[in-house]
């Protein structure tokens, strides 16, 4: 079975055709299924809703899920709910179709690796954009994606401001900052108002920034994940396509819970997790010079053994650091190769030597 397997795609149509909609008619009388395809055995539908409609179409969402999952020779299953164009009329004449081939999203990027946390606040966005620099120092040519949209951080730990510019047709252009291409929901619409989205306005939002975007040729596009495992997360890492996945955590057992959460999460949809940083190990005393492991130490190292991926290091909790990151002047830009330099530069090669020789090591958690 491959993505151009037309026959299985044809299958798959009939096999969700006579799925119910709220209103009464079927799958098949209506033009909600907006895309279909096949990737191995990943399928991938979305189905097109208006705002408000999302609740109703919960369980149109599952009964598809159940239909594709029992086809013989699919792997995993990912149903998403669009809401990013008016509500086709249920007049318009029955047809199933598989979307037109439009270019693929990120056609010119090697890597998409995802930078992720089980919560918020444990320096999931500082680690991004620092360890963004540090491949870049390497010489590769890297972006950064914001995907954290009801906290997006870049644009303060960038220093960005005003409006992307335009690009050809629809597509936006990436900002510029130390080098980097980067794009933020927070500069494309006002915090407060993404506060408010439900799940597939945030989908549709996340799809945008990586549709729609002219990354152009990049090395790497490191996403910076919302915390958490919920369905965004869920559809966002499948989504992409990602090469692989890297975990932060603090070395505190409840982070490392949360952790271990989005290792599974990542193991689902078959995203090999390409490591573990442990960060605000410990606190050295800028007066005496001692070291203090505020939050314990050693919790994610040894949980990274304990489950078998690679532990990519360990970042001290770092006034320096913090300071240069809410300046928007990033530590890794402003002395790449000081002590902390030193740590993202190194954290980057391990993640290199992974990407590069493409077999990135699979976590054998279970739960
Ligand atoms: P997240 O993306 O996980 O929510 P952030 O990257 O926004 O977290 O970091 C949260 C806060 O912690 C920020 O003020 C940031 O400057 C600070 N911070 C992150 N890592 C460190 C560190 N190693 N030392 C000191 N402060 C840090």
């Amino acid at each position: 079975m491959s993505s151009s397997d037309p026959d299985f795609l044809d299958q798959a149509r009939a096999a969700i055709a006579s799925v119910g909609l709220p209103d009464g008619s079927s799958l098949g009388q209506s033009t909600r299924v907006s895309g279909l395809s096949l990737n191995g055995g990943r399928i991938s539908v979305s189905l097109q809703i208006a705002p408000g409609e999302h609740e109703a179409f919960m369980p149109v969402r599952d009964a598809v899920e159940a239909k594709l999952r029992a086809l013989e020779g699919v792997t995993s299953v990912f149903v998403v709910l669009t809401a990013d164009s008016p509500t086709p009329s249920p007049k318009t004449p029955p047809k199933l179709s598989v979307a037109p081939a439009k270019p693929k999203p990120l056609a010119g990027v090697r890597h998409v690796v995802a930078v992720a946390s089980g919560k918020g606040g444990v320096g999931k966005s500082t680690t991004t954009v620092n360890l963004a620099l540090a491949f870049r120092a390497q010489g590769w040519k890297v972006g950064v994606l914001d995907a954290d949209i009801y906290g997006p951080s870049l644009p303060t730990l960038l220093g960005l401001t005003g409006k992307p510019a335009k690009g050809q047709g629809r597509s936006l252009l990436p900002m510029q900052a130390y080098g980097l291409k980067a794009m933020s929901m927070g500069v494309l619409v006002d915090p407060e108002t993404a506060m408010v989205w439900r799940g597939p306005m945030i989908m549709s939002a996340i799809t945008q920034m990586i549709s729609d975007v002219d990354w152009g040729a990049l090395d790497l596009l490191l996403v910076d994940m919302p915390p958490g495992t919920g369905d965004a997360q869920l559809a966002l890492a499948q989504g992409t396509d990602l090469a692989g996945a890297i975990i932060v955590s603090t070395p505190q057992d409840l982070a490392l819970v949360d952790a271990r959460r989005g290792i599974t999460m990542f193991n689902k949809v078959d995203v090999p997790t390409l490591g573990i940083i442990e960060n605000m190990s410990q606190f050295i005393c800028p007066d005496c010079g001692s070291s203090h492991a505020i939050f314990g130490q050693g919790g994610a190292q040894a949980e990274a053994a304990r489950i078998g991926v690679p532990f990519l290091g360990a970042l001290p909790l770092s006034m320096e650091l913090r300071s240069a990151s809410d300046a928007g002047r990033p530590i890794l830009a402003r002395d790449p190769d000081g002590p902390l330099g030193r740590l993202y530069q190194d954290m980057a090669r391990t993640v290199m030597g992974a990407l590069e020789s493409k077999a990135g090591p699979k976590a054998t958690v279970q739960n």
